[in-house]
């Protein structure tokens, strides 16, 4: 602003005397600058710093002495100076004066120069103070990157440099002179808001003070720009006239409040849509702040506030509610952070499973606060549990079919009566074997393993006594083999070991001993004592590879080998062995047709009275009048007999024959009174039995039954007893074969209530030498007398034997030493010479 300065005009100082009545400060000066005559004003103004000397360059700062000096010279050479900014009075009184200067011609004395003064100290003053602040303004303009702008509507306008900058621009780059100019700078979408907003805030509308828009850089890309501004001048028709303002670049504040923004809508989203609900307690307030999900997790009434220390701990499940709260007050205390999950009881009284995350804080006042989430996870419970459920049953039932799965495998290899491994399991064990190293299989053994007698208990006692008989032959077999040996049924009462090699014979041979040993002790089985033997067959190896099969085979022909040769024993395999199998199984099916050939006769041994030695019976002995072997005795072909099942057959054949023979010696006129017959277990249990003997016409007292002592003493099958009392009523007497042998109870004996005994021939054999077996068969006989029972003696083969069984009191004698078996022919010769 240009300070509008008023002076006198010089034409009045010519009038000398008109200084005093100047309205300014005036004063006339001569040419040393030495004061001639002042106005009141000039007196006035100078007052504050005027020296003692009159000489006016003195009051003056020393630094515009020289161009007061000047400009005097200047007025005295007839040039006016006005408007000379001069400093008088030093450090305390100073004043800033703007001077004028003009020469004067006052009187003779000469030149003279009027100085006019104008005291422009306060506007001085105020324009430093405005300086200062204007610079104050754009420093702190500057520095917050704010930009000023002012625009007179009459078209002056002006931009801050900041204001450029914001833009990109340089100060000398053109800007936009028309408000449409402009636009073309405001983003689009932001245009239409902007004028609005612009044309509010011309009207001086307070909400409108500020606004934010998108304006492009000179780069390119749009800036945020916060534009604060207002109306500062109106025309006289109350139109704005002129406004002003600032723009910010607000551009990195707007992302960062976008950013916000959206992670904000992402989080209340996320929440929504997890249904988490959120709360932040302010302990010192006492007060929780609880969202909407969190309030419907609670079910809290609408309005309610929650206070602290309250309702939560209400709503906990009671088994919880002390764990939980020691938890939570636990973690406040340390100011951790920390998760955890209890039960809430639901209005309806239904349990919720809640999980929590929760932080304790302390705030910038030093507050203590926690902020947390909580959720409710009763539905990932349920299925959890669920889950949990179905594993437990999936569990279970894979258990049951893995169960059934080994059940069904252990049967399917397993014999179900003993428990033993059966053939098929036996057939890959040595499959197994096979396929292993060399060395193992090469040192393998294989025992072939038969029960003697077996069936004849089966026969006899029932298929339990077998069974139980089957488990305990199992039980023996197990206890006698080593870790790493097996042992399997393989069906009926046969069993096969396979036992590790080690090259000797002889260890093969013990244990087939001792497992015989133990076989043949008698077993109880329901009261009864139950005697079978055992025979084995034994193959091994000695290195070679062999096939395991032909091994099996080989201890088969063994074991063939040691039924033949007697029984209850056990034989090896030899080249021989294979021999005597191959012959074995040529009479097996020789057997059959000699039967159909009348090839099987009945051979008689003679029977005496021990006192007279006159006849008094025939025991019937079954011959094989084999066509290559000729005569073969029963230990030849009965065991192949009993196997084909044709025993019983074979018993009665002999009884047809020797009724005929006996009915022939009859007509002869050389009877013999009685003939006896050995019966075996099978044609006792025949059911048809008492038919076929009624169908023969037997004449009663004429036939004998022997029955061996071991089977038949024990026998309560209700065939066999039925049969019993037929032969009874036949006529048929029973006799008790082999007695002293077969252990048979007394008992036994009283119930069986046999018309003969026969004492077994092993206890005849000993009698000569053996001062007990003579007792022995004197108790027998005593007894037998006593229950008027009669006794042979068999294989009376000396006169010593004679002699004491004559002594004993021995009713009959049948032996070797007395008659040999023989045809029917050499029996009636037999008979034609003892007459
Ligand atoms: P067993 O019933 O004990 O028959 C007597 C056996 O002793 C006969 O043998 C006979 O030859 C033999 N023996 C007779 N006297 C003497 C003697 O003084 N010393 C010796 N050491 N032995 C003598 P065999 O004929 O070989 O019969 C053996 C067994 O065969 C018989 O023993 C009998 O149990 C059975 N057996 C024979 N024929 C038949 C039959 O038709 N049916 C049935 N089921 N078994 C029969
Ligand atoms: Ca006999
Ligand atoms: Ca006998």
């Amino acid at each position: 602003m240009q300070p509008n300065f008023l002076y006198q005009d010089l034409s009045a100082i010519d009038r000398q005397l008109g200084i005093e009545s100047l309205p300014i400060a005036a004063a006339l000066i001569d040419a040393d600058c030495s004061l001639i005559i002042e106005n009141a004003a000039f007196a006035a103004l100078t007052a504050g710093f005027r020296t003692g000397s009159p000489n006016l360059m003195d009051w003056l700062h020393p630094e515009d002495r020289p161009i007061f000096l000047a400009a005097l010279s200047s007025a005295f050479g007839g040039l006016t100076t006005s408007n000379l900014e001069i400093r008088f009075g030093t450090s305390q009184n100073r004043a800033t004066c703007l001077a004028a200067l003009s020469s004067q011609v006052a009187d003779a004395s000469g030149l003279k120069a009027v100085v006019q003064l104008t005291d422009i100290s306060v506007l001085k003053a105020t324009i430093a103070d405005l300086e200062i602040s204007a610079s104050r303004w754009n420093n702190a303009l500057r520095s917050s990157l704010s930009g000023v702008w002012d625009q007179r509507f009459d078209g002056q306008l002006y931009y801050s440099d900041v204001w450029r900058e914001l833009r990109g621009m340089a100060p000398d780059d053109p800007i936009p002179t028309t408000t449409e100019e402009w636009l073309e700078m405001v983003h689009p979408q932001d245009r239409e808001r902007t004028l609005h907003c612009i044309a509010r805030q011309n009207a001086g509308d307070p909400d409108y003070t500020v606004f934010q828009y998108r304006e492009r850089h000179k780069d390119g890309h749009y800036i945020w720009i916060e534009c604060r501004g207002a109306c500062v001048e109106w025309d006289e028709n109350g139109q704005p006239a002129r406004i002003t303002g600032t723009d910010t670049d607000v551009t990195a504040r707007k992302e960062q409040e976008e950013w916000l923004e959206r992670i904000s809508r992402r989080l209340k989203l996320a929440l929504d849509v997890s249904r988490i609900g959120v709360f932040e307690t302010d302990f010192a307030a006492g007060t929780s702040d609880w969202d909407d999900s969190m309030r419907r997790i609670f079910e809290v009434k609408q309005g309610d506030n929650i206070r602290i220390g309250e309702f939560w701990e209400s709503k906990l499940h009671p088994d919880d509610r002390e764990r939980t709260i020691a938890h939570v007050e636990e973690r406040i205390s340390k100011l951790e952070p920390f998760t955890d999950e209890y039960r809430i009881i639901a209005d309806d009284g239904s349990v919720r499973y809640i999980r929590s995350n929760s932080l304790p804080y302390i705030d910038h006042d030093g507050h203590l606060k926690m902020i947390g989430v909580n959720w409710d996870v009763s539905e990932d419970h349920r299925l959890r549990q669920e889950l949990e459920r179905a594993k437990t049953l999936t569990e279970a039932r894979n258990a049951e079919l893995e169960q059934t799965r080994a059940k069904a495998e252990y049967s399917a290899l397993h014999d179900y009566l003993t428990g033993l491994p059966n053939r098929r399991y036996l057939e890959a064990k040595l499959d197994e074997w096979q396929k292993s190293t060399t060395n193992t299989f090469g040192r393998l053994a294989v025992l072939h393993v038969d029960l003697d007698r077996f069936k004849q208990i089966n026969d006899t006692l029932g298929h339990s006594a077998g069974d139980a008989m089957l488990k305990h032959a199992a039980g023996i077999l197990r206890t006698n083999i080593r870790t790493g040996d097996f042992v399997a049924r393989i069906g009926g009462d046969e069993f096969v070991l396979l036992v590790a090699f080690d090259g000797k014979a002889k260890t093969l041979s013990q244990l087939a001993d001792r497992i015989i040993a133990e076989l043949s002790q008698p077993v109880a089985y329901d009261g009864h004592q139950c005697r079978f033997g055992a025979s084995i067959g034994i193959s091994h190896s000695d290195g070679d590879i062999i096939d395991p099969q032909q091994m099996l085979l080989y201890a088969d022909i063994a074991l063939y080998n040691a039924k033949n040769l007697g029984r209850n024993r056990h034989e090896f395999y030899s080249q021989g062995s294979r021999k005597i199998l191959a012959n074995h199984r040529r009479l097996s099916d020789d057997l059959l047709r000699a039967l159909e050939n009348n090839e099987i006769v009945p051979f008689y041994q003679l029977q005496f009275d021990a006192r007279s030695r006159a006849v008094v019976g025939a025991e019937c002995l079954a011959r094989w009048q084999h066509p290559e072997h000729g005569l073969l005795t029963p230990d030849r072909f009965l065991p192949i007999a009993e196997e084909m099942s044709v025993l019983a057959r074979i018993d009665g054949l002999i009884l047809e024959k020797a009724l005929v023979d006996f009915r022939q010696w009859r007509a002869m006129g050389m009877g013999i009174p009685k003939i006896s017959v050995n019966v075996s277990a099978k044609r006792l249990n025949d059911p048809r039995l008492p038919q076929l003997l009624t169908d023969l016409g037997i004449e009663p007292g004429i036939v004998s039954f022997e029955l061996l002592e071991t089977v038949f003493l024990d026998s309560h099958d209700a065939v066999a007893m039925s049969n019993l009392a037929h032969l009874r009523d036949l006529g048929i007497d029973i006799e008790i074969d082999d007695f002293g042998t077969g252990h048979a109870s007394i008992v036994g004996l009283l119930n069986l209530k046999p018309k003969t005994l026969k004492i077994d021939r092993q206890l005849i054999h000993k009698l000569p030498s053996s001062q007990e077996q003579r007792v022995l068969a004197k108790s027998i006989i005593g007894i037998a007398k006593s229950l008027n029972i009669r006794v042979i003696a068999e294989g009376v083969e000396t006169e010593d034997h004679v002699t004491i069984l004559k002594k004993l009191g021995c009713h009959t004698l049948q032996g070797f030493g007395l008659a040999m078996p023989m045809d029917f022919t050499a029996t009636t010769q037999f008979l034609i010479n003892s007459k």
